[in-house]
């Protein structure tokens, strides 16, 4: 289909301000300098603006309150169910591309693989497979354990194997994880380098999961390029982030839900302790420079998979500020994705992922709680 779209306002997802009364043209699945269209879309009073992308989220965990318990008890076949549903959720809630960092089973290849043939609904997805923990690490109930340098090498392989866009690690333990502590490290640093190693030799890029300082040092020495909550790093860390050019993933909303909820003990514990110092180092990593992507690692304790403004509502509270918030879930997403020139910005010749919301999110993000319109590929899911 070709589409000629009209808006009230746009923004582009990386100038500073909005252009008036924007005209946007779309030809299949790319936005096009101009075409001749099959129909014209009126958006009258809403501002358009790029696909948002969620750069941290695990489609087949449902955000319940005792999330590991659920999983454990789920048949495949339901977690499946839920994960779909969650994909519905994610797209319509303006979501275009997300980053699937720990599927149980191959679930999010399976559903990316139905997404992509329009068996069912759900943004772009770009995922991990299982994600590569020690033997009783962090999340190791839904990963692949792997022990010693020659069992990390191939379980990177295996997920490579599977399709994976990204190969995710566990650095340290986790707040959900029972048993293990959010500060100790978990993968050693030449476990992690052989699965850096096999990912970047397939033009692949590494995500960890890292809490304690010392876990993210021995991630980044290793070679990763995001490093994903990092709720104990120091200036150590935030040099090492700066000397690799890597990418800080604060997932902000995550432990924010969690402790709203009457989840184990364990789990409110270790969240508690979390919020305490966060804050307060991620201020010094954003004024020091480090990358900051836009991940709300949805799925976790209440942190629900259409609520993705909550973590740009947070982002925008820090330094960062409004529309750097916006531009990490959008531009600044897709670079993170290496993705810079398909996704996250408005403009001729990038994926016809389109948005469209009430007000002014650049004045107030939270007006991403409603998105009026949604288009992915030049397809429309929501009007
Ligand atoms: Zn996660």
């Amino acid at each position: 289909m070709k589409y000629h779209i009209k808006a009230n306002k746009l923004w582009d997802g990386i100038s500073d301000t909005y252009s008036t009364n924007p005209e946007v043209f779309v030809e299949d699945s790319k936005l096009v300098e101009k075409t001749q269209p099959d129909e014209v879309i009126e958006l009258d009073g809403l501002t358009l603006m790029p696909g948002l992308i969620n750069s941290h989220i695990h489609l087949c965990l449902h955000a319940d309150l005792d999330v590991v318990a659920v999983l454990n008890a789920d048949s495949e076949a339901i977690t499946v169910i839920k994960a779909v549903e969650n994909a519905r959720k994610t797209i319509m809630s303006g979501v275009t591309t997300v980053r699937d960092l720990g599927s149980h089973f191959t679930i999010a290849a399976d559903v990316k693989a139905m997404v992509d043939s329009k068996v069912i609904a759900g943004p772009r997805i770009i995922h991990s497979g299982f994600p590569i923990c020690m033997t009783g690490g962090h999340g190791w109930f839904f990963g692949r354990e792997a022990d010693g340098v020659d069992d990390c090498r191939k379980a990177a392989r295996e997920q490579l194997k599977l399709g994976a866009g990204w190969i995710k690690m566990m650095a340290t333990g986790g707040i959900l994880t029972p048993g293990v502590s959010p500060e100790c490290y978990q993968l050693n640093e030449d476990e992690m380098r052989v699965c850096c190693e096999e990912a970047h030799k397939a033009e692949k890029r590494v995500s960890t999961h890292a809490q304690g300082a010392s876990g993210v040092k021995n991630a980044l020495r290793a070679g990763v390029d995001t490093v994903e909550h990092g709720f104990y790093i120091d200036d150590e860390a935030i040099e090492l982030f700066l000397e690799n050019d890597a990418w800080l993933v604060p997932t902000l909303n995550a432990p924010t839900q969690t402790v709203q909820g009457d989840v184990p003990d364990y789990v409110m514990k270790k969240a508690q302790a979390v919020l305490d110092t966060f804050y307060e180092r991620l201020e010094k990593a954003i004024k020091a420079g480090v990358k900051i992507g836009a991940g709300s690692d949805s799925g976790t304790p209440l942190n629900m998979h259409d609520e993705f403004y909550k973590e740009i509502v947070l982002l925008s509270k820090t330094s960062l500020g409004n529309l750097k918030a916006l531009k990490c879930a959008t531009s600044i997403n897709a670079e993170l994705l290496g993705m810079e020139n398909q996704i996250g910005r408005i403009a001729d010749g990038y994926c016809a992922d389109l948005i469209a919301v009430k007000g002014d999110p650049i004045k107030d993000p939270s007006v991403l709680k409603d998105v009026a319109w949604v288009m992915k590929d030049g397809l429309i899911y929501k009007d």
